[in-house]
């Protein structure tokens, strides 16, 4: 049976026992955004078994695409283990319970399947008794081949320890004892090889809470799991995944690609099946919009990329080939999933890049780490370790992998240290101040407190607790000093996640600094950097803080602009485009996101429309504070990779989008005005930038585009609406007379021919003219050299002409001549003479160089390089 057939029964199974068939879901889990990959069918579903509300429907059904890295070294060693995969599953929500989800399993498997009856086992949980007893009476499975397994086993969840959870009921087939350990106590359960679980009813029942104590689960149901991979392998008898219909071609494609014959060594069949099923995980995770990166989701797709292809290498293969290897994968999976079609070139695009940055350091890379490894027999630090990665992007996991198999161990610790440096390196900006002293200074002091969030108009009373000049702590600063002032709380927003810092002023009594920039340090002290105006400041002092408003003002219309263009971007890109990084400062924003290709200009219009659009329904701007588990609930969109505390502000533009998000926002979108996108560009593979303006910036752009409107109306003298009219007739007028200009020129070129023959040299019976033409293109040297050619029966032609950076020159020799000047060797010659380049035939070369040279000079000289040919 077909693994396409397998799953389409399946999916038509249930929707005739009522269930809504719910499209798998991305691998970028589109509801949890802390999540890092999708990894079963119920993720999508989870809120729905503790939903307070009407539910959309209580019964689903799906295939979902999942991506588990966490045991990646037993991937293609073991017959079962995958990156990629996809899972079957049926749901309730409150709706049927273990007797409908066992009974149709039970009539799934035997009657539409038809596995074979006396094959199958079942296992409870061991307190489950009413499963038991379904299994027994309602289904028939006699006793013996019923198992009561514990906890370890047979009980599902809690995921992190609290949550749905309960007991669960898996179907085991039997291999039968040629499989088997041959131990008589032998069954589901057993390490050996002769059971093999296949399907989990898993029937979440309760809500386990903090202290460790059961409540009843708000929906209590099921939720089923059985891998499809697996089913696959169990029907066509293939006892290994990697083995059934839609697997197995691609290990014999990566056999292809890289020379080698499967099954034919073992150690080599891994590496095909590690290539197969990376290809696999590879082209789904790019197909759901993931960028290879140093972070997060995108350092896990570059790490299998890497891994393939340092496999590919063992196996010889020196070239890009996980990218031919997708497009396998595209044409096995395209059916269920069109989204590989529609994205086929981009993701082998994708591949290839990666593959080729990583070939051009792999044997470097490997070279340098088979020394590392000769040199230091049972451990490799943590510095050579990231020296790998840094230098030769090598993934940490990838070097001890390699180290592992010469049983060397790699300080783990030690990398992340050196990783760490690098990161707080790149990141200060603390640049030219002594970085290294002041995140020791900083680190010393406690959270700053900060009151700017709805106060930043008023003066706000603070304590100065420390100021620092060039590294240094100190306990003044005088008038004329710039330094750094930190204090016990601020209304200033320091620099963080994309928003500029706060400027103003500090001030009391008898002294007044100025604020040109405030940063927060480790999310933690918020630093003002000053320069002293009057009077002098000390550590202890009383001053008020007063916030740049206008300033602090446009900063709030760009942030929330950045909200509307995120979500407008969804709307008209579609879902998968999340944020990679983001500006918010006064003057403008900017806005960095995934996306395949460049945003074209009616896409653009488009989201622009939708922004003012929102802005013109002056939409509430609510701010809320809650616990990372509510916010979660809220559907809010959080940044994956960022950390969050254990409270975050969910920033909720109504109508339009809910985003974690710390930043300054104004509290309606009228206050915006209007914005204005200004640039649309790509900033890394796969990562485009949007730039934009809001407010009155937005205003003043206008005014100057008219102001140039209005200057240009003036100067043409025509009506706004004959604009454009008039300068595209103009455009025609001037191609038009460039066409009869360079006519009149070569007229005039042809007007000199007679001059040139007239001065002309002769040696030995031969014609010599090297001559300079002003004001010609090479082109049109070309035709004025033809036309003396065409009156000179011997001779040599050089011409010369100069454009403002360049001169160009043309060397024609008659045909009696030829045997004697060959023109590529005089054009040659001539380049030799200039530092310039030039080539050609015998009878026509050209060549030429930057301006600049004594043209008299060069003309003499060639003359004389030609006289001595002839
Ligand atoms: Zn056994
Ligand atoms: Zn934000």
């Amino acid at each position: 049976m077909l693994t396409n057939d397998i799953r389409k029964l399946y999916l038509d199974y249930f929707a005739k026992k009522g269930h809504v068939v719910v499209k798998s879901d991305s691998l970028i889990p589109s509801n949890d955004p802390t999540l890092l990959f999708t990894s079963a069918g119920m993720v999508q579903f989870k809120s729905m078994y503790v939903s307070a509300g009407k539910l959309e429907y209580t019964r689903a059904a799906s295939c979902q695409k999942c991506l588990r890295t966490p045991d990646l070294e037993n991937v293609g060693r073991t017959p079962r283990h995958h990156t990629f995969f996809e899972m079957l599953g049926n749901f309730s929500f409150g709706d049927y319970f273990k007797k409908e989800a066992l009974t149709w399993s039970w009539d799934f498997i035997t009657n539409v399947l038809k596995l074979p009856k006396e094959a199958l086992w079942a296992s409870v949980y061991e307190d489950d008794n009413e499963a038991y007893e379904l299994w027994n009476k309602v289904i028939g499975l006699p006793a013996e081949r019923i198992v009561r397994l514990g906890k370890k086993d047979n009980f599902w969840g809690p995921v992190g320890g609290t949550g749905p959870c309960g007991p669960c009921s898996e179907i085991y087939i039997d291999f039968g004892a040629k499989y088997g350990c041959g131990k008589k106590d032998c069954k589901p359960g057993c390490d050996c090889d002769r059971f093999e679980e296949f399907w989990n009813n898993v029937f979440p029942c309760f809500d386990a809470q903090q202290d460790g104590s059961f409540k009843p689960l708000r929906n209590a149901g099921v939720d089923t799991g059985m891998g499809l991979e697996r089913l696959a392998s169990i029907l066509q008898d293939t006892r290994n995944n990697y083995d059934i219909d839609i697997v197995k071609p691609l290990v014999l494609e990566a056999g292809k690609l890289t020379g080698t014959t499967y099954k034919q060594d073992a150690k080599k069949d891994v590496m095909l099946k590690v290539i197969a099923d990376h290809s696999r995980a590879v082209t789904f995770l790019l197909a759901d919009g993931i960028v290879s990166s140093n972070e997060g989701r995108g350092y896990v797709l570059r790490r299998i990329i890497r891994r393939a292809v340092r496999f590919g290498k063992l196996l010889g293969q020196d070239e890009p080939f996980m990218c031919k290897l997708s497009e396998n994968v595209v044409e096995q999976m395209k059916g269920p999933y069109p989204e590989l079609e529609e994205r086929k070139t981009q993701i082998s695009r994708a591949i290839k890049m990666e593959e080729e940055r990583f070939l051009q350091t792999l044997n470097q890379g490997i070279n340098l780490l088979d020394g590392f490894l000769d040199k230091n027999k049972g451990a490799l630090s943590g510095e050579n370790a990231f020296k790998l990665y840094d230098t030769y992007g090598f993934p940490l996991e990838l070097t001890m992998e390699i180290a592992a198999e010469k049983g060397v161990k790699v300080d783990e610790k030690g990398f992340e240290k050196a990783l760490q440096e690098q990161q707080e390196k790149a990141r200060s900006a603390w640049k030219g101040s002594g970085e290294k002293e002041m995140s020791g200074q900083l680190a010393q002091f406690a959270k700053t407190e900060f009151t700017g969030y709805e106060n930043y108009t008023a003066g706000v009373k603070a304590k100065v607790t420390g100021i620092l000049k060039a590294g240094q702590s100190r306990d003044t600063l005088k008038a004329g000093e710039e330094g750094l002032i930190i204090l016990d709380r601020s209304s200033f927003y320091g620099e963080l996640g994309g928003q500029a810092g706060d400027t103003g002023r500090l001030l009391n009594g008898k002294f007044e600094a100025e604020v040109t920039g405030s940063e927060k340090f480790q999310q933690k002290v918020t630093v003002h950097k000053v320069k002293v105006k009057k009077g002098e400041v000390m550590t202890g002092d009383i001053v008020e803080a007063f916030v740049d408003v206008e300033r602090r003002e446009a900063i709030m219309r760009n942030h929330t602009a950045t909200h509307l263009l995120h979500w407008a971007l969804r709307e008209v890109l579609g879902e998968n485009v999340r944020q990679s990084g983001s500006y918010v400062g006064a003057d403008h924003f900017r806005f960095d996101f995934n996306h395949p290709a460049g945003v074209t200009k009616e896409e653009l219009e488009k989201i622009e429309g939708l922004i003012n659009e929102k802005i013109q329904q002056n939409a509430a701007v609510n701010i809320k504070v809650l616990s990372v588990e509510e916010a979660k609930k809220t559907g809010a969109i959080a940044l994956f990779g960022e950390k969050y505390g254990e409270t975050v502000r969910v920033v909720d533009v109504e109508g339009v989008s809910k985003e974690f998000c710390g930043g300054t926002h104004v509290d309606n979108t009228g206050r915006i005005e209007l914005v204005k996108i200004t640039k649309e560009s790509s900033v890394a593979s796969g990562i485009r930038r949007i730039e934009a303006v809001s407010g009155k910036v937005a205003l003043d752009l206008f005014k100057e585009k008219e102001k140039i409107l209005s200057e240009l109306v003036k100067l043409l003298n025509v009506e706004d609406g004959k604009l454009v009219e008039r300068v595209a007739k103009l455009t025609e007028q001037i191609k038009s007379l460039e066409k009869e200009v360079s006519k009149l020129k070569k007229g005039e070129g042809v007007a000199k021919t007679e001059d040139f023959l007239k001065n002309a040299k002769e040696v030995k019976g031969a014609v010599i003219i090297v001559e300079l033409l002003e004001g010609v293109n090479p082109g049109e040297l070309r035709d004025i050299g033809d036309k003396i050619k065409d009156k000179v029966k011997n001779g040599v032609i050089v011409l010369f002409t100069q454009s403002e950076d360049k001169i160009s020159y043309l060397c024609l020799v008659t045909k009696d001549l030829s045997l004697k000047v060959k023109a590529g060797a005089v054009v040659k010659e001539i380049a030799a003479l200039t530092g310039g380049s030039g080539g050609g035939r015998d009878d026509m070369a050209q060549g030429g160089c930057k301006a600049g040279a004594d043209l008299k000079l060069l003309l003499s000289k060639t003359s004389e390089l030609i006289e001595k040919k002839i």
